[in-house]
Formats: structure tokens, C-alpha cells, sequence
């Protein structure tokens, strides 16, 4: 749905009369934690039926004003990216793929019948927010700007169709290292609940999906566990993921397994890479089906032994421990496998400019 008229989009650029003082910058980035806190800027751009993407600006963050109408508020019309700008060694600043992001957005966008935006237009938005706050980039090791786009259908409309009108919009946030030195393992729980069934909008990355996995998550947490795993929704037998990240089951033969892309699956960027950096690895690297009963076999009999999870936030982190109604099992030892850290090093090497970027990985902004 993009059109012509997109291409050449120009940005006004409104700098912050009033940021924030360099003490209270300075407080944050100290302890930036996740999610709370924010830059001093924002990205937005308008699509309105026959006229396309405008009125693309970078200004102050401001609250924004929706019509109680608005269709995002009705009918979900949302979708969402988060990726990281890192401090790169030499100091400049790089985004991780961000080329990625952008063509995700587009699909998920095409699910929920809302606009293209044009992938270079995407990449432009975040790299102007992040060069314009680059000052709330944390330096401490592991830390990074996590940026979010979204896009939110704005027509004031109740009627059951695709809106005429959105709001493309990026913010930042300064993001802690989630985990001070190597992450713990974490425990999970398998959920009765389902996240996507075959046809629906489990490989969209949509508020949808998270609002419907609170419930199975605080399910998880209310039993002592860290994080929840769905199933698949047809068999109730086959691991799909995590609320919010891919996993990954490691063998003793060397192979290495993360469930197929099959339409229910979020496709990942960090479980994209972690598949090239296997591969190098010299790992036998699969793309399958896996079962719980055979998760459960392979941990009892040693034939597996590491499980981790991975996405942009915590980038890896080991699964030590899974419990279900038929009861819990361990993986390996309970805690980090070495497998596990060897990827997650590899790859936040790349990350942070600290090993060649063999891949076109890195995009650095300045
Ligand atoms: C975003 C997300 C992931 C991880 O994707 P990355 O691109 O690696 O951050 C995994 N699962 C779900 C459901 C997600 O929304």
C-alpha cells in the first residue's frame, strides 16, 4: 500500500525546547532498568487513505491525542518492532539489522491490514531518533537504546474494517543489561493456554498476541516460574515458544533444534542469527518439530543438553528447569550450558562491534 508519494518523505526536525538536564539524564543511565524510562525525542509519521505516508517529524516526546473512536482502541490495529542501537568498541554508535525489523514490520502490518511503510523510510526514522538522543545511549557493558516503532490505527470509526487512518511512531528507551554477568537460568512453565493457532497471527508481532499471553504468563509467575512456553494449538504437543522469545534445544550429537517457522512462530531476528552463527559453528542446525514428551525423554536420558531462549531484550538466556501439569524435569545440570554462552558471546561480540561483522550485521549511524 505504500505509494509513490512516500518516497522522498522529508522530515521536520523540532529539537527539544526543554530536555532533560544532564543530572537527571545522568540518573538514569546509571540505573537505566527497562521499559521505564524514555529520551527526550519521538518519531512520528501520518498515513491517510489517498494521500499515503506524511508529516513526518522528530520533535518532543509528547502524550498523544486519540479520538475515543480511534480503532486501535476497538479492534487492536496494532503492531510493534523493538531493536537496540550499541555503543560499538570504537565508540560509534551501530543499530543491529534494522533492515529486519523493517521487512518484519511490513509483514505483520500486511496481517492487520494496515500500511506498508517503506523499509528505508523505517531505518531512517530510527536513526534520526537515535542520532538526535544519542546522549541517552547507556555506556555501561550489555546496556543499550532500545527503540520502539509502532504503528496504531487512528480513524475514528466503529465499524468493523481496516482503517483510512495511522500513526507510524518510534520512542527510545534506555535499557540496563539484563543480566549483570552471566544469566541465570531461567524456569518455565508449559501452558494449557495456546499464544496462535494455524491461520491466525502468531507470526505477526501484534499487542494482540501479548495481551492474550498475560493471563498463561502470570499463570507461570503465580506458580514459581519465570517465563511461560506455549504448545502448539492444533496438538497441543509440539514447542512453539515462549511469550516473547524463540527457543533452542541443544544435543549431545552436536545438533542443534529450533522449532520451523510454520506461520505460528515469531521469526525472530536474534533466532535468525543465532542460525548463521551456528552454522559456523559447525553445529547440525535444524529447523523442525519437537515435542514436550520428548523434550521430557531426551532431558532424563542426557540426549539433550542445553534449552535457551532468545530475542532482542535478553538476547540469550538458558532454560534450566520445565514444569507442566504432568509434572518438571531439569535440563543438563539446571543452569547455563556452555553452548549457550559461547552463542550469546558470539553474537554480542557482533553486537558491540567487538568481533567482525562477517554478515552485514551492523549498521552503524555514527
Ligand atoms: C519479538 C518476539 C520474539 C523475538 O524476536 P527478536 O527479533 O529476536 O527480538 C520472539 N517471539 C515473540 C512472540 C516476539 O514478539
Amino acid at each position: 500500500m505504500a505509494s509513490l508519494a512516500d518516497a522522498g518523505l522529508k522530515f521536520t526536525t523540532l529539537p527539544h525546547p526543554a530536555p532533560a538536564s544532564d543530572e537527571t539524564r545522568e540518573a538514569v543511565l546509571a540505573n537505566p532498568g527497562f521499559g521505564t524510562n524514555f529520551t527526550d525525542h519521538m518519531v512520528t509519521i501520518e498515513w491517510t487513505e489517498g494521500q499515503g505516508w506524511h508529516d513526518a517529524q522528530i520533535g518532543p516526546r509528547h502524550p498523544i491525542a486519540l479520538d475515543p473512536a480511534a480503532s486501535v482502541l476497538h479492534y487492536a490495529q496494532e503492531i510493534f518492532e523493538g531493536l537496540k542501537a550499541y555503543k560499538q568498541a570504537d565508540g560509534s554508535i551501530a543499530l543491529f539489522r534494522p533492515e529486519a525489523n523493517a521487512a518484519r514490520f511490513n509483514r505483520s502490518a500486511e496481517r492487520l491490514a494496515m500500511p506498508t511503510l517503506p523499509e528505508d523510510v523505517f531505518v531512517e526514522a530510527v536513526e534520526r531518533l537515535v542520532q538526535m538522543d544519542r546522549a541517552w545511549i547507556p555506556d555501561a557493558e550489555g546496556a543499550s537504546l532500545y527503540l520502539r516503532p509502532f504503528m496504531i490505527a487512528t480513524e475514528a470509526f466503529l465499524g468493523v474494517r481496516p482503517a483510512k487512518s495511522y500513526k507510524f511512531i518510534v520512542i527510545a528507551s534506555p535499557a540496563g543489561n539484563y543480566f549483570k554477568s552471566g544469566a541465570p537460568a531461567v524456569s518455565i512453565w508449559v501452558s494449557e493456554y495456546t499464544r496462535a493457532a494455524p491461520g491466525g497471527t502468531g507470526a505477526a508481532k501484534c499487542g494482540g498476541n501479548y495481551a492474550a499471553s498475560l493471563v498463561p504468563q502470570g499463570e507461570a509467575i503465580a506458580r514459581g516460574h519465570d517465563q511461560v512456553v506455549f504448545l502448539d494449538a492444533a496438538e497441543h504437543k509440539w514447542i512453539e515458544e515462549l511469550g516473547g522469545m524463540n527457543l533452542y534445544f541443544a544435543f549431545e550429537d552436536g545438533t542443534l533444534l529450533t522449532p520451523a517457522l510454520t506461520g505460528t512462530i515469531l521469526a525472530g531476528i536474534t533466532r535468525d542469527s543465532l542460525l548463521t552463527l551456528a552454522r559456523e559453528e559447525g553445529l547440525n542446525v535444524v529447523e523442525g518439530r519437537y515435542s514436550l514428551d520428548q523434550w521430557r525423554e531426551d532431558a532424563a536420558s542426557g540426549k539433550l543438553v542445553e534449552t535457551f531462549a532468545c530475542g532482542t531484550a535478553a538476547v540469550v538466556t538458558p532454560v534450566g528447569r520445565v514444569a507442566g501439569r504432568d509434572g518438571e524435569f531439569t535440563i543438563g545440570s539446571g543452569g547455563p550450558g556452555q553452548l549457550t554462552q559461547k552463542l550469546k558471546n558470539r553474537l554480542v561480540a557482533i553486537q558491540r562491534g567487538e568481533a567482525d561483522d562477517t554478515h552485514g550485521w551492523i549498521h552503524t549511524i555514527a
